[in-house]
């Protein structure tokens, strides 16, 4: 079994079929049969355009649009440009000389325009090259439009013109040596349901061709020796999955509420403003958690206060008045940022990080904020601050943001002046304090995946207590449903951002304790609307009050494991 990043869930069973480039190498011969050469040259043309319009008719069928491929027909056939093929191969050059020497006088033409359009088709005629001459060496490329039922498509990287041109119902699984789950790779194979596994290292070495594969694209793994037994067990889970997939895409473009009607929000997690395509297409109807960090990481400087803007901006615009939450940096802990230098801690999930940082370093930070609050004039933005232990903390970035607006004022530089700023409830001095936070925060937002781990005294990445990592931990329960209560007694909003809000077993307690806001992984947004649709609120309660009432993790994981 090969492990990679699972990208896009589902399982697909079928056979391996790699595509790799083939490097196009020929010898350069003096040929002396001219016409015998012409006429290998004709064959190749003719070839190329069959294939052409074959292709195109074919993209047409699929509704996607056949006329560039018809271009290219179009330009080959241009007498001028096959006139001087011929030629050149009467002089005694070889076809495959010959189509280089003229295509790449062509793209230099094309190239040197100004007119973008004019541009483009000096790529178009690099293609023509690169097919007729293989088409003149017999280097069979793999006809990825028409592709054997069961295909398990193994490549480099998908990219979106193989998409456009594959044939995609005979696609069961994509397995790619490059990229991650917010990869053009994964992004593709998601939005056509594709179950795929990314970053598998040496695919395309170690996956003989025509072997037949298993796909988990939830798990991301690759199964390689598969016997009777394991085909059973996934093509089992293989119909399971395809029929809750079915349900789900029934709640696409429906309002999000419970079967007896309460409303909820349910909004999307990101970690770029490159997300917005998986946002958009997984139907969120917001966005509940935006990790700033990522803006922060991979470079060796802070990044300016006008980049922060356009990233912010970009999302904002791009979500068109839906609510976005932008989360203000969280560094530490876990999440290093090399050129901050931060000093070795022996406790960094108890040390300098977060809002904490952010406060001793009040010249970023306010950079910081100041880009949120300039691209909030484009949406409806809102700002979240991370690990608050104290209420000092969130009057200390209140006053902050209250002293920018001001400044923005004198700026004449436009936000939005009832600009919401929440509390991010993720330690358990939050937890404990959720009622005096709540007079100072907008709205809150649970964090769980670090409450759990504060809560229970267990670092997730130690093997030794990750059985106390849990929250379904009667501990963290009764953390949740405090944090909530209190959001509530005092009327503002409370949503949940950690993983937790996409957990099916968790989630009737949430709507029990009375959770407004589920911000999830953006593929998780249909199966937690269809999860939703299908509770109860008053069945939920006795569920949470007899989960509430088991004094065991592994009581209470039982019981809502089987509901
Ligand atoms: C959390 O802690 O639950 C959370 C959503 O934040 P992060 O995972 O980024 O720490
Ligand atoms: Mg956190």
């Amino acid at each position: 079994m090969l492990k990679g990043i699972g990208a896009s869930d589902g399982i697909g069973i079928g056979r391996a079929l790699k595509l790799v480039e083939k490097p196009i190498v020929y010898e350069e011969i003096a040929v002396t049969d001219t016409e015998a050469e012409k006429q290998r040259l004709a064959d190749a043309v003719q070839a190329f355009c069959r294939r052409s319009e074959a292709r195109a008719k074919q993209m047409d069928e699929t509704g996607a649009d056949g006329a560039i491929l018809r271009g290219h027909i179009a330009m080959l056939s241009d007498p001028y440009m096959l006139s001087q093929m011929n030629e050149l191969i009467d002089g005694g050059t070889c076809a495959e000389k010959a189509v280089e020497t003229v295509c790449d006088m062509f793209i230099a033409v094309f190239s040197m325009t100004d007119d973008e359009l004019t541009r483009q088709r000096a790529a178009d005629v690099g293609d023509i090259k690169k097919q007729v001459q293989k088409l003149l060496l017999g280097i069979e490329d793999v006809d990825i439009s028409r592709l054997p039922p069961n295909t398990v498509l193994i490549v480099d990287e998908l990219t979106p013109s193989m998409t456009a041109e594959m044939d995609k119902a005979h696609v069961v699984g994509i397995v790619t040596e490059r990229g991650g789950r917010t990869s053009h790779s994964a992004i593709i194979s998601r939005a056509l349901k594709i179950p795929a596994v990314l970053s598998v290292e040496n695919a395309l070495t170690l996956l003989p061709a025509e072997m037949e594969l298993i796909v988990d694209g939830h798990a991301g793994e690759v199964y390689t020796d598969i016997d009777d037994q394991l085909r059973e067990q996934f093509l089992e889970v293989q119909k399971r999955f395809a029929e809750k997939v079915a349900l789900e895409e029934k709640h696409r473009g429906r309002p999000t509420a419970t079967k007896n009607g309460i409303p909820k929000k349910l909004y999307a997690n990101i970690g770029s403003h490159k997300d917005l395509d998986a946002v958009l297409a997984g139907d969120a109807e917001g966005i509940g958690l935006f990790r700033t960090e990522f803006l922060f990481m991979d470079r060796n400087a802070l990044p300016t206060e006008e980049e922060q803007f356009e990233a912010y901006k970009a999302i904002a615009v791009g979500m068109r008045g839906k609510e976005v939450i932008i989360r203000t940096l969280d560094v530490g802990g876990d999440k290093d940022i090399p050129y901050l230098n931060l000093k070795k801690e022996e406790n960094p999930f108890m040390g300098f990080r977060a809002v904490r940082y952010c406060l001793a370093n009040r010249d970023a930070y306010k950079a910081q904020l100041r880009a949120i609050l300039r691209a909030s004039a484009y949406g409806d933005v809102a700002v979240m601050v991370p690990l608050v232990t104290r209420v000092e903390e969130i009057i200390e970035v209140r006053g902050m943001v209250e002293e920018l607006k001001g400044e923005l004022d004198i700026q004449n530089i436009p936000y939005k002046k009832d600009i919401k700023v929440g509390v991010m409830v993720e330690t358990p001095a939050a937890c404990l304090i959720a009622d005096l936070l709540a007079a100072h925060a907008d709205f809150f937002s649970i964090g769980t995946n670090d409450l759990t781990g504060y809560v229970m005294a267990a670092d997730r990445g130690n093997a030794d207590v990750s059985y106390l990592y849990s929250t379904l931990d009667p501990a963290v329960l009764r953390a949740i449903k405090y944090i909530i209560t209190s959001a509530r007694k005092r009327g503002i909003p409370c949503g949940m951002c950690g993983e937790a809000a996409a957990d099916p077993r968790m989630i009737p307690l949430l709507v029990s304790f009375g959770l407004e806001e589920f911000s999830v992984n953006p593929s998780s947004v249909l199966s937690v609307r269809c999860a939703l649709s299908e509770l109860d609120s008053v069945a939920c309660d006795a569920i949470a009050e007899k989960a509430l009432s088991m004094e065991t993790e592994k009581e209470v994981s039982a019981y809502l494991g089987t509901l």
